[in-house]
């Protein structure tokens, strides 16, 4: 009985299934479509995700693929979906396609369309929160993989996906566990495609470095005084000098980005993000008294290229110097991440020719009929410096050409069109990379990668 049952299940699946393929031979985009739907309608906003939910639907995917998966926890909660497409030699260094599930919260009333219904407008727009940042390039992988499996594809190294937590609130729980584990160690990572942007012409943006975050908080303090008298050296004249001095370092970066001369990325940015000072009173701010402290919080990013001593420098000699009784906190850069690996080497893999990855990548988009912009520093981070971290190479590509930057923006959308040329790209590209094999010759090849 429950054997007849199951045969006829099977039957009626492989009917199903006959009948979807010819379907998707009409209307080859609908069940894609529908799955990045899918995907996107899981609200997976911080700070609540629904992580469970998403995990299911991942692992259903690598089933309905026939991919290895496992769960990893590193925290309770915040599950990492792993999973593998073995590779025919693996003793060669693996390929891992990395993404994360979490998205950054909404305002909803400033949505055009409900943010996790995934609805889709005349034109083809993908309204949803997630739709760039970054669930498309997480089921772009998975449906780059269907493609190349129904066509018969095998590849040579072993090829991981990786679907990791909490990327949006800093990547400790999720990301930086993970490319410290045993786990990962064992996975002998050569190259990791994470996250990178949309582009409003026609190149894609591909980066291969990130500017690290420095959260630096300058504090002065001074006699505090009647607020009728003019005297020197009180706490918020001193801050006050201080902001001017890093207004006018700002400016002189931003003025390099406006010329045209640097990209975002290749500057050092800083912003003024809080200001502490004043006596509070019930009443408000005690208006007759000059305060003793203040406080300043600045976002500054440092790409991986800058000189590094010398911002230092100019942070105790010029924006918080001992002589204007200024103190800043170093030690609690809330993430002052390093500049180099955990080996000590420069974090920036080369491009161009002496990394094959990126030569590879090149050609491979090329051949899906897609154009490369100039190679850029990622302006703002990922979790791809955990791995460059590792000393690996990791190149940031979101496949999105033609479309408005708007991720952790309202109404985040992509469209569909443009998500389908996107499975062409990495279709090729996961096809050239799993399939390159490095000459015997090249004795140097292991330290380039
Ligand atoms: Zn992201």
């Amino acid at each position: 009985m429950r054997r007849t049952f199951v045969s006829m299940l099977i039957l009626i699946l492989f009917l199903t299934a006959s009948n979807a393929a010819a379907a998707d031979d009409q209307l080859p985009a609908s069940a894609i479509i529908s799955r990045f739907q899918q995907y996107l309608q899981i609200n997976t906003a911080q700070p609540t995700p629904l992580y469970r939910v998403a995990a299911d639907f991942l692992l259903a995917e690598a089933e309905s693929l026939s991919l290895q998966s496992q769960t990893l926890e590193f925290v309770a909660g915040k599950p990492l979906v792993l999973l593998k497409w073995p590779g025919s030699d693996p003793t060669l260094p693996s390929i891992l396609l990395y993404s994360h599930t979490d998205v950054v919260p909404v305002e909803h009333h400033k949505w055009s369309h409900p943010p996790f219904e995934a609805h889709v407008d005349p034109d083809g727009n993908i309204y949803a929160r997630g739709s760039q940042d970054m669930k498309c390039v997480g089921m772009q992988y998975l449906e780059a993989i269907r493609r190349l499996k129904a066509s018969g594809f095998n590849p040579v190294r072993n090829i991981y996906l990786s679907f990791a937590p909490d990327e949006e609130i800093g990547g400790h729980d999720g990301a930086e566990k993970f490319a410290d584990s045993d786990v990962f160690k064992n996975m002998n990572v050569g190259i990791v495609l994470d996250e990178g942007l949309a582009s409003p012409s026609e190149e894609y943006k591909m980066f291969y470095g990130e500017r690290c975050p420095w959260w630096l908080v300058i504090k002065a303090t001074g006699p505090p005084g009647h607020g009728a008298k003019l005297y020197d050296n009180s706490a918020m004249e001193n801050l006050f000098k201080s902001i001017e001095t890093v207004r006018k370092f700002r400016a002189s970066q931003f003025d390099l980005v406006k010329a045209g001369l640097k990209a975002e990325g290749e500057v050092i940015s800083v912003n003024m993000v809080f200001l502490k000072a004043g006596t509070p009173s019930p009443t408000g701010f005690v208006m007759n008294l000059q305060p003793s402290e203040a406080e300043a919080g600045f976002d500054i990013r440092v790409p991986p290229t800058a000189d590094v001593e010398s911002l230092e420098r100019r942070i105790a000699e010029e924006w918080a110097p001992t002589s204007r009784n200024m103190t800043y906190e170093l030690g609690q850069f809330k993430q002052k991440t390093p500049v180099t690996d955990n080996f000590g080497r420069p974090r920036v893999p080369t491009t161009g020719s002496s990394n094959p990855w990126w030569a590879l990548l090149e050609k491979a988009v090329q051949k899906a009929g897609g154009k490369l912009g100039k190679p850029e520093i990622f302006p703002a981070s990922t979790d791809a410096r955990y791995f460059r971290n590792q000393g690996l190479p990791a190149i940031g590509f979101s496949p999105m050409a033609n479309t408005p930057i708007l991720l952790h923006d309202h109404n985040e959308h992509l469209n569909q069109a443009e998500y389908l040329k996107g499975i062409d790209m990495y279709e090729s590209i996961i096809k050239a990379y799993s399939s390159y094999v490095e000459h015997p010759s090249k004795e140097s090849s292991k330290d380039e990668l």
